[in-house]
């Protein structure tokens, strides 16, 4: 059920999380009966939060390896660095994306002039076998495409849609864009999809889709029905089998394993990030099972 290779119209609940040092967020990617659309491994939804006289996000240095981080704001400001040396302030709709590679670091944290919103979404990228041993990358679009289908318009922020690609670097046939209008959505019918809502309750493909509720959509639709504000996901399905743990993607357990070790003895591997206000995160103890790949 994770691969539906149809239509499928299945509503599942997020699950809250806190990630950094207090920001709760709506994880929608990966739970137990979506681990990937497409390339796309992780999805999680924040605020809107009153951020003012609060500390905002605060994520301090953490390792990637093996995937893209795409921050795309609805709302507020936040600051990137990494160990490229990257300082980047970033606004709504411009995107943030960060290709780890083999290994990279990166912090974000709520800047002090923050405006007293923050809203936003947190999305990975699973990186395919030949471009995850890479080099690490960074780039800040503030431009993104725009496609409009009748009532509706869709900000094309990674990917292509309708002809229209963004200008974020990409290694697998994919799309992200943010959706508001009432419409309908043509859809590459031999990806996967899904779609959830960004603010209140939308309506996507006939049926209710509130704040923390991912629709798994499967693959094989032409278009899609949309009123409201979503989010829309999709992808060529993900051949390759994954090993998710923490913030690595990997393919295996010893990867997982010489990962977590590179970052906890500090070996250079992860680079290092310069100027933010605290220490670097630790990585969580390792499980006693072996982790197993899975699509
Ligand atoms: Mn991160």
């Amino acid at each position: 059920m994770s691969h539906p290779h149809e239509p499928v119209h299945e509503v599942l609940e997020s699950r809250a999380f806190e990630v950094g040092d207090g920001t709760e967020v709506r994880r929608l990617v990966p739970q137990r009966r979506l681990r990937t659309v497409g390339a796309w491994c992780f999805a999680d939804h924040y605020g809107p939060d009153e951020v003012t006289g609060a500390a905002g996000m605060q994520v301090p240095p953490h390792p990637h390896m093996g995937l893209q981080t795409v921050s795309w704001l609805l709302e507020g400001a936040i600051v990137h660095r990494d160990s490229l040396g990257s300082l980047q302030r970033v606004g709504p709709r411009e995107l943030s994306l960060m290709t780890s590679g083999d290994a990279i670091s990166h912090a974000e944290e709520s800047p002090p002039d923050r405006p007293p919103v923050l809203h936003g979404v947190q999305l990975w990228v699973a990186l395919p076998e030949s471009r995850r041993h890479g080099l690490p990358a960074y780039e800040h679009h503030t431009d993104l495409p725009q496609v409009t289908h009748g009532a509706l318009t869709a900000t094309v922020f990674l990917g292509t849609h309708a002809g229209v690609t963004s200008p974020g670097s990409t290694w697998s046939p994919l799309v992200g864009m943010e959706v508001v209008g009432d419409g309908v959505l043509p859809l590459e019918s031999d990806w996967e999809h899904v779609a959830f809502a960004l603010e209140g309750t939308a309506e996507v493909d006939g049926g209710v889709a509130e704040v923390g509720e991912v629709v798994q959509l499967g693959a094989g639709r032409e278009d899609l029905q949309v009123a409201g504000h979503v989010m829309v996901l999709g992808g060529e399905p993900l051949e390759e089998q994954l090993v998710l743990w923490w913030n690595f993607v990997c393919r295996s357990n010893d990867e997982v394993v010489q990962a977590r070790e590179d970052w906890e003895s500090s070996t250079g591997r992860f680079g290092t990030v310069v100027g933010y206000p605290g220490p670097a995160l630790s990585a969580p103890p390792l499980g006693p099972v072996r982790l197993m790949p899975r699509s």
